[in-house]
């Protein structure tokens, strides 16, 4: 259920006296929020987009909620009719972070309040608020969880001193037109980084800059020609211990190149392989012990919050922030409201994913 309540206070269909924006004397029936999603292909945005729609509608709005196909013409477009149709308020999930300040500049003209939802809107004053995790802390999970998976830190996060390696990993990290990337490759390399440094990991293909490493849109089938690439070069003869994955959706494609390579197959040990958002096809392998970790980041909440943020602005109120200095875009630090994310192995799939109702345990046995 989504948590509306929050909502409350001035009402979001109320007239606010002293609002700055026309949109607070409307009636909800009469506000169209846009939302933008990159892309269909990671059931997290599915979610995000349909989470966010049901929620506003919930408290009167139009919702006109827009897919982008990965391609970044066709979200500015969509953008620029959000603004022509007279929408209030903008809820974005950038392709490319950079490439919406001329849309933005003509939404700021209009008057239109931006959220930039989950991934940094970049190099544009008019982004109003943020809306998304700790992405740095996300990709010290994800380092810390490959170090756990490999058995170089114990459980409890302490270093287990008889795992001496070498351990050979790669470095996978995600698309470079998305903020989101360079926080979860500093996040995981500040965290993996020592041990390259004392050769307890190595890294047979030598490639470890995010420019090296990156995937293109986040493509499963991009991460799969890279593995495939490695596991033919520079990883031929080598038996790899852990592949560090920043996303579900490329750890998919690592997964089937490994598994192409007879990884998981006799004695060839899986390597340890991580990822993040919980897709369900990736929590049942994580289920099956081909994957090792996701990272798990409540879209609910993040939906919720979305809608608290809109609600605010369209009764004139200044939306609550809990992080003012993180968020630079290039022009401005954006205010920002981060939410906290949780590491899932095989063993807390049930505690935090099924009983939390996100999935049943019937979506996680079938994975779907
Ligand atoms: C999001 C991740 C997602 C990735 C690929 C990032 O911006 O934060 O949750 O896995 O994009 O869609």
């Amino acid at each position: 259920a989504l948590g509306l309540s929050a909502c409350g206070g001035g009402g979001a269909g109320s007239p606010a006296a002293g609002a700055s924006s026309g949109a607070s004397s409307a009636a909800p029936a009469d506000v169209t929020v846009g939302v933008a999603m990159p892309t269909q292909t990671s059931q997290r945005w599915i979610d995000d987009g349909n989470n966010v729609k049901a929620g506003l509608e919930k408290l009167g709005y139009k919702v006109d909620l827009q897919y982008a196909n990965d391609d970044i013409p066709t979200q500015a477009s969509q953008i620029t009719s959000f603004i022509n149709n007279g929408d209030k308020v903008l809820i974005i999930a950038s392709i490319d972070g950079t490439a919406l300040s001329s849309q933005l500049a003509d939404a700021a003209a209009a008057g239109i309040k931006v959220i930039s939802y989950d991934r940094l809107i970049r190099n544009s004053p008019n982004v109003d608020f943020y809306v998304s995790f700790d992405n740095y802390k996300v990709g010290v999970q994800q380092g810390t969880s490959l170090l756990t998976g490999l058995g170089i830190l114990n459980a409890d996060g302490s270093k287990n001193a008889a795992a001496t390696g070498p351990f050979n990993v790669e470095l996978f990290a995600g698309s470079l037109d998305d903020n989101n990337a360079t926080f979860f490759y500093n996040g995981a390399m500040d965290t993996l980084k020592p041990y390259i440094d004392s050769g307890v990991i190595k890294i047979p293909s030598g490639q470890t800059k995010i420019e090296q490493i990156a995937t293109q849109q986040w493509k499963t089938d991009v991460a799969q020609k890279r593995m495939d690439t490695l596991l033919t070069s520079s990883d031929a003869n080598v038996t790899l211990n852990g592949v560090l994955s920043p996303a579900d959706i490329v750890s998919r494609g690592i997964i089937t190149s490994l598994a192409n390579a007879g990884y998981g197959q006799g004695s060839k040990k899986f390597p340890i392989v991580t990822g993040q958002d919980a897709d369900i096809d990736n929590v049942k392998l994580i289920n099956d012990g081909q994957q090792y970790s996701t990272i798990f980041k409540d879209t609910r909440k993040l939906a919720d919050e979305a809608i608290k943020v809109t609600g605010d602005y369209l009764s004139g109120k200044e939306p609550e922030a809990n992080n003012t200095k993180d968020y630079n875009n290039g022009t401005k630090v954006v205010p920002s409201y981060l939410l906290e994310s949780t590491v899932v192995t095989k063993d807390n799939i049930k505690s935090v994913l099924v009983d939390s109702g996100y999935y049943t345990q019937a979506q996680v046995d079938k994975g779907q």
